[in-house]
């Protein structure tokens, strides 16, 4: 899914467990999809995992 984010709030869904890459190179100004600040961000596409597997699941 394409997201216009800023920087910190990309760096957070990261940390969040999600994969954030930047599909534009280009800094804009966009209206950040998380937080709703009108800054300089990216777009960028965020895929994740819907079904979040368990260690044991991933050895079996
Ligand atoms: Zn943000």
């Amino acid at each position: 899914m394409k997201k216009e984010l800023c920087k910190p709030c990309a760096i957070a869904l990261e940390n969040r467990g999600k994969t954030v890459k930047a599909a534009g190179g280009r800094c804009e100004k966009i209206t950040c999809a998380e937080c709703g600040r009108r800054r300089f961000g990216y777009t960028y596409e965020v895929t994740g995992w819907p079904h979040r597997r368990k260690k044991e699941d991933m050895l079996t």
